[in-house]
């Protein structure tokens, strides 16, 4: 780990979120039931639900910046239904899917609206640029229908008149999907948590894991001892040096620039079908627009997370939002921030011992951390049979070979892919 592997967020959500005072950083030892390490979605919805069904547990939660500070707290803000990495041949999953990615939608949108968060609910757009594409995706609409799953096909005519959207062949719209402020839904999370018993000590990097019946967590100034610890930590992982073959940090690029929800099509959020994918939100008078290019995704070499990707990602991402909206503002914001890829694009939610994880998002993982929390709390308290039917509970990533492979391998899949609409 280096001190500069955690970086301040500059995003949009970050600047522009209700203030909020940091919890003091841990000093001296202490116990505790859990010590869950990441006050990103993950962390805390699994320190909430933890306490939602056990009051008395002793929760701590340990973050290395600031709640919100990772991934929840600088993403394109697309609270999305499905799970990356599992495909829809079989109606049954598929159904079992959506049926729990709905869920975790419902449960961040009701909570968002209980508390000083931004949100809104016009669905969001999977946008198609060619014909063929186009009508593949029309026919698999029809069969999400026939099992009762409410996506609409619009066609590139049908988008035209709607919002103006140029060469667009065709779209599927999902009308359950929403927009969130991350870093606004997590800091109404810390009163209630710290109201319910759980301590949270921000700016407490962990520096080392000691695995045994209990855990001893290092910290610069302290140590926590625990019967059980949870991985929240995503994208940063490696760091502590668990899953380092399996979750590995990718750097995404992210502009919000203002715009008039006048100025805007109808829905929510869309993304594009190219392999560097191109994705946009509307919220609180502005778009936020990330990827779209090889440049605006980095993969450093040993795995480095910390700082900004500088000029040339900024400048792909400005580019692409010209692209697509030529009468675009200037960004007035610009960031950064850290995905953790699996293999597949395949997250895993589970536990070996005491140890519990929800990691390996791979880019969709609003809804999915969020709803982490639950599966993680119900796998502690022994009722996680309800989720073994979903292909992430205790799932095993795929290998990665470590650097320098992974480095000459990540450019040259990138070169050879970068600009050629993803498979599917
Ligand atoms: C640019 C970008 C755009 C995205 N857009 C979308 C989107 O539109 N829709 C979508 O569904 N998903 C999106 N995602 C993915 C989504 O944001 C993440 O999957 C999700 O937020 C992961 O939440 P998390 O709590 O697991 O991890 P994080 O939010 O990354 O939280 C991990 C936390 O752990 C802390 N930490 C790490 N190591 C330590 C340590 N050793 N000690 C103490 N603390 C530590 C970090 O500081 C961090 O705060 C995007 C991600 C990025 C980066």
């Amino acid at each position: 780990m280096r001190p500069d592997d955690f970086d301040d967020n500059r995003s949009f959500w970050a600047a522009t979120a209700p203030p909020d005072t940091p919890c003091a950083p841990l000093r001296g030892d202490i116990v505790a039931d859990v010590a869950i390490v990441g006050a990103g979605f993950t962390g805390l919805s699994t320190a909430r639900e933890l306490l939602n069904r056990r009051p008395d547990l002793g929760v701590v939660v340990l973050e290395a910046k600031t709640v919100g500070n990772g991934a929840s707290g600088r993403n394109g803000g697309q609270l999305l239904n499905w799970i990356n990495g599992i495909g829809s041949d079989d109606p049954v999953l598929t159904r079992r899917v959506w049926d729990a990615t709905l869920h975790g939608i419902e449960r961040v949108l009701e909570r968002a609206r209980n508390g000083n968060v931004r949100w809104s609910r016009h669905g969001a757009l999977d946008l198609y640029t060619d014909a063929r594409r186009a009508e593949r995706a029309h026919a698999h609409a029809e069969r999400l229908n026939a099992i009762g799953i409410p996506v609409r096909y619009v066609s590139g005519a049908e988008l035209k008149a709607l919002c103006g959207a140029e060469g667009v062949a065709g779209a599927v719209w999902d009308p359950t999907a929403g927009v969130l402020a991350g870093v606004d839904l997590l800091r109404a999370t810390k009163p209630e948590l710290l109201a319910g018993g759980a301590r949270i000590y921000e700016h407490t990097p962990v520096t080392r894991v000691h695995e045994g019946e209990t855990i001893t967590l290092d910290t610069p100034h302290g140590t926590v001892r625990a019967k059980a610890l949870v991985l929240a930590t995503n994208g940063y992982t490696h760091l502590l040096g668990y899953f380092r073959g399996g979750v590995f940090p990718l750097l995404s690029h992210v502009v919000a620039a203002p715009m008039a929800a006048s100025a805007w099509g109808g829905a929510g959020s869309f993304s594009d079908d190219m392999d560097r994918i191109s994705y946009g939100a509307h919220l609180d008078g502005h778009l936020v627009f990330g990827g779209g290019s090889n440049a605006s995704y980095a993969y450093r070499y040993g795995g480095r997370t910390g700082g900004d990707m500088g000029p040339a990602a900024d400048a792909a991402v400005r580019k692409k939002l010209g692209h697509y909206f030529p009468g675009a503002a200037a960004p007035d914001h610009t960031w950064s921030g850290v995905l953790g890829i699996t293999l597949s694009r395949r997250p895993s939610i589970g536990r070996r011992g005491n140890v519990y994880w929800g990691l390996g998002y791979s880019g969709h993982g609003v809804t999915l951390a969020n709803l982490a929390g639950e599966i993680l709390a119900d796998l502690y308290v022994g009722e996680g049979a309800q989720w073994a039917d979903l292909p992430i509970v205790d799932a095993a990533f795929g290998w990665i070979p470590p650097d320098p492979f992974r480095w000459v391998g990540y450019h040259a899949y990138t070169a050879l892919t970068g600009r050629s609409p993803r498979r599917g």
